[in-house]
């Protein structure tokens, strides 16, 4: 087992946190307060090549692994979970995904514009009442002539308000239960696509969440992303690499916090010393440190074996359960930590708190991550 990044992910990693530190952590505040799109973080990403990254050079991209994607995300995650989250949906669940499943003309068409920046992505698996159960949707595709119509309606979608392509996922054979599900790659300005309303939420306010509503949109048919009733295999393809490069965000607010109690617990004084004395508060920065030291092994061991090439369904799952608890455990110190102050909105781990619980439920809550790794024991035959 080697964990140690090669030079070049050293430098990546170094070129984001000063991008991280210089760009992205002054605009965090006012990121969460406008609870608006983040423009001007979204066109910086774009301009650094982020959207990219695990694009193959022929498509445009730089072609990095999963391990670069976790770094970025990691990074992005220490200084605006908005951000991350923003970066998750358009480069890595609606990007890489198109990459990875599309046909040749869809690359041609839809790759640049999203690797540039010049288009918003996303992706929509979630409706109303079909949640965990992703599998149960009703949005309905029928094939009428050249033209797919879709009908239904999506929910709790990351850039949902503002994107202009979105991976829709819909039932084109509804008695075929998982064979009976198709991709479509759907435009804004497409006949009967709409943004429904935007949630309002508690934390990550600055990725905008929403509903999407199709209305007899009209889909050509050329946008169907691999095989009608071949959804499933989209889905699946790529899904353990997308759960990796998740599970690390908690990690990257995980430390965001830590950082900013640790220089509170050297700054402030009771009792005539600075709380890091008190061992109590060094008791939790201990455990906050080794808890991030653990999750972050545990997600960086994941990229790698997946960059290898080895089945991660159960490295993928450890890793986002895992560092999921570690985060929340973690932004619970912190505002500890920060006593009062850590309540106050002045005070970056009020929002990290909040921006947590939003995090933990993107590539699957923390209890379908505890039934795949059963599964995937009950598959080994243990662990
Ligand atoms: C901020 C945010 C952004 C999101 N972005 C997107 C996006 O871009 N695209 C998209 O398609 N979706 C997105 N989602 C939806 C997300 O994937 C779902 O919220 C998630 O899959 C859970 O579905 P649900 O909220 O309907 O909860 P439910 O599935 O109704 O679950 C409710 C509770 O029951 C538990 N539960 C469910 N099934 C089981 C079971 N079998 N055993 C034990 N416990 C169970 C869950 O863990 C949860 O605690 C987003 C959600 C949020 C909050």
């Amino acid at each position: 087992m080697d964990f140690q990044l090669n030079e070049d992910q050293k430098i990546f990693k170094a070129t984001l946190h000063k991008f991280v530190d210089e760009v992205i952590i002054p605009r965090a505040p006012d990121v969460d307060q406008d609870g608006i799109f983040p423009t001007e973080n979204f066109k910086a990403m774009a301009d650094l090549g982020l959207f990219g990254i695990s694009i193959p050079q022929e498509h445009g991209g730089s072609g990095e692994g999963i391990m670069s994607c976790v770094l970025a995300m990691e990074e992005l995650g220490r200084g605006c979970a908005s951000t991350a989250n923003t970066f998750g949906s358009h480069a890595i669940l609606c990007t890489e995904n198109i990459c990875r499943n599309g046909n040749e003309a869809q690359k041609k068409k839809y790759l640049p514009g999203l690797i540039e920046g010049r288009k918003i992505g996303a992706i929509a698996i979630t409706e109303p009442e079909a949640g965990s159960d992703a599998l149960s949707m009703k949005t309905r595709a029928v094939r009428k002539g050249d033209r797919y119509i879709l009908n239904g309606t999506k929910m709790f979608i990351t850039n949902g308000p503002v994107c202009d392509v979105v991976l829709v996922y819909a039932k084109t054979n509804p008695d075929a239960g998982p064979k009976g599900i198709s991709a479509f790659i759907v435009e804004r300005g497409f006949k009967g696509f709409s943004s429904g309303k935007t949630l309002k939420k508690m934390g990550v306010k600055g990725s905008p969440t929403g509903e999407l509503v199709f209305e007899d949109c009209e889909v050509p048919a050329e946008n169907l992303v691999g095989e009608e009733n071949g959804g499933i295999r989209v889905l699946m393809n790529g899904l353990d690499r997308e759960r990796i490069v998740y599970s690390i965000c908690p990690i990257g607010v995980a430390q965001g916090a830590f950082d900013v109690a640790f220089r509170y617990a050297q700054e402030r004084i009771q009792f005539g010393l600075p709380i890091i004395s008190f061992q109590m508060i060094q008791e939790m920065l201990a455990e906050m440190a080794t808890e991030i030291h653990a999750a972050r092994l545990m997600a960086y061991w994941a990229a790698t074996t997946a960059d290898q090439g080895g089945r991660v369904r159960l490295e993928a799952s450890y890793a986002k359960l895992f560092c999921s608890q570690v985060g929340m455990r973690t932004v619970d110190k912190a505002v500890q930590i920060l006593g009062g102050y850590g309540f106050i909105s002045e005070f970056p781990v009020e929002r990290m708190y909040r921006d947590m619980k939003g995090i933990e439920f993107g590539a699957g809550t923390t209890q379908i991550q505890k039934l795949i790794i059963a599964q995937e024991l009950v598959r080994k035959g243990g662990a």
